[in-house]
């Protein structure tokens, strides 16, 4: 395998490879004259220039997998399953391949670009248990001589429009489901980072997914905007920032779609006095520096009741100068570049605002970032944070860990509780029963206790609350059983010439 593992697996120097589209089983070369750069973010090299679709080119794609759904939903679920099961093991020996892409594009360090893969697998893995999770109900004899049954059927075409920070697992929570459930899909992954995109593509061929039941169109506000308007694309996954998640969200329902949209957030850490205090450095310098802060799932803030603070301000402090930031194909790399130059520059303003704002600067990530031309950033860390700060508001979606110190639990609660975002949670104490009544009054949809960065497993559902999610359903898991599928009851009575009889009332069951 495969053309593009060869095109994309190695480092280049000095050439740019164009990335087409994937539209009915192969790859497509964009018409519309419009494109975008790709980068190398540890070198700062551009080593893509990557097709943006038209409205036209979209259709194309709608069209292919319109014809591919008629006969896909008529597949068996046995057939079905062994097709996963081959998906499972072609994704899974072809893991190291497609990390290497994200290290390449994305910037994240292989260990972690290895994390993000397998994470992913577990989704395809929960979708080869497709015939128990489609399984409908059934009432003998609900009146006489009448039955009652339930199935669930798939939507036809649906679209998933992915962000840059995981470029193989989010696509992952999407197709895996739909496809599994009988739908055909239209992928728009990020134009930061869409090279995973095509590998999976290539991967789904191999395995013998037949054409057009996954298209890849490549692009930007154009290619999202026809893929809301589309009249033939059922619903619309979205995984992103909040902003854009509001507006895919409301256009696409306005237009009579199905929408799921996951956006942004601001997660915090609270740590209480009584917390194993190492334990809780380990997992803020993890969450919070992991995949340079490019997480959705990221501790932004640590909320740090009563002496915690000074304790875990130590702690921490002792734990930075030992993280290796540089090129994540290198092995001891432990943190790679941002995704973009512009989104470096960005995270780095808030180390001056935070400081203008009266935060205390105490670890200063420019001072530590590598001196190379790629997009790095060290790790910074800002005490004395206040929830009206813009440090505080803002996702700033690097490496830049705040802390706010408050006096007790109730205030911590409150402001998690009162953030807009409602993403992620953790609190790190040694009592249950502090940690149980925290799980039960929070307002966020995923609360880790000791765990930091609480992604549920792949049968359970992922999704935040508040303006981290617009939509009815989470993604993956049962709930995304649900959202690609639409409910039909089904009324039923054979023949029986016995208890023939026209009746005008309304049907009784008694
Ligand atoms: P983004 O919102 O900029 O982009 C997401 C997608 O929307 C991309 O495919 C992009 O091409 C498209 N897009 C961008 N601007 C658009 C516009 N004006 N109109 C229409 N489409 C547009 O997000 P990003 O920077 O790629 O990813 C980072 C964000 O995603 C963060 O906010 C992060 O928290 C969030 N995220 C959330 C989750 C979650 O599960 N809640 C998971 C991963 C990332």
């Amino acid at each position: 395998m495969t053309e593009v593992a060869d095109q994309f697996t190695e480092e280049r120097s000095g050439e740019v490879t164009r990335i087409a589209h994937w539209i009915d089983g192969q790859r497509v070369e964009g018409t519309s004259g419009r494109s975008g750069p790709v980068y190398n973010p540890a070198t700062g090299e551009q080593t893509g220039e990557v097709d943006f679709a038209s409205v036209e080119e979209l259709g194309t794609a709608v069209q292919a997998a319109r014809r591919a759904f008629a006969s896909w939903r008529t597949v068996s679920l046995s057939r079905r399953t062994e097709l996963f099961f081959r998906i499972r093991e072609l994704v899974h020996d072809h893991s190291e391949d497609l990390a290497r892409i994200l290290t390449l594009e994305h910037g994240k360090v292989l260990s972690d670009a290895k994390g993000e893969v397998a994470r992913g697998i577990e989704v395809i893995e929960f979708c080869c248990g497709i015939p128990e999770l489609l399984k409908g109900g059934y009432s003998e004899q609900a009146s006489t001589g009448i039955d009652v049954y339930s199935i669930r059927q798939p939507l036809g075409v649906v679209g998933g429009i992915t962000p840059f920070n995981f470029p193989a697992m989010v696509p992952m929570w999407m197709w895996a489901p739909a496809i599994a459930c009988g739908n055909a899909f239209v992928l728009k992954p990020s134009e930061k980072d869409p090279s995973a995109s095509m590998y999976t593509a290539e991967l789904l061929k191999e395995a013998g997914l037949p054409d057009g039941v996954f298209n890849v169109v490549h692009g930007d506000k154009v290619a999202v905007d026809a893929v809301l308007e589309h009249p033939e694309i059922a619903a619309v996954s979205f995984v992103g920032s909040t902003p854009i998640a509001r507006y895919v969200y409301e256009t696409g329902t306005k237009k009579g779609k199905r929408v799921q949209a996951l956006g942004g957030a601001k997660n915090h850490m609270i740590v209480l006095p009584d917390a194993d205090i190492d334990m809780a450095a380990d997992a803020a310098v993890s969450a919070g520096y992991g995949s340079a802060g490019e997480r959705c799932m990221a501790v932004s803030m640590l909320v740090c009741v009563g002496h915690a603070a000074d304790d875990l301000v130590d702690a921490i402090k002792e734990r930075l100068p030992k993280v290796k930031v540089g090129n994540g194909l290198e092995p001891d790399s432990e943190m790679g570049p941002l995704v973009t130059r512009e989104h470096r520059d960005k995270v780095a303003s808030y180390i001056d605002k935070g400081a203008e704002e009266g935060a205390k600067v105490v670890t200063d990530g420019r001072e530590t970032a590598p001196d190379a031309n790629g997009f790095f950033l060290g790790v910074t860390l800002l005490d004395e944070v206040t929830p009206e700060m813009d440090v505080y508001k803002d996702e700033i979606f690097g490496p830049v860990l705040g802390i706010t110190r408050v006096d007790t639990y109730e205030e911590a609660v409150r402001l998690v509780n009162e953030n807009p975002y409602g993403n992620g949670v953790a609190i790190f104490t040694r009592d249950g029963g502090v940690a149980r009544q925290f799980q039960f009054e929070v307002n966020t949809g995923m609360v880790g206790v000791n765990v930091p960065i609480p992604v549920p497993v792949a049968y359970y559902s992922f999704g935040g609350w508040k303006s981290s999610l617009f939509g009815d359903l989470h993604i993956y898991g049962p709930e995304g059983i649900q959202f690609y599928t639409q409910g039909k009851v089904v009324t039923s009575r054979w023949p029986d010439p016995a208890t023939s009889k026209v009746d005008l009332g309304f049907p009784q069951t008694r």
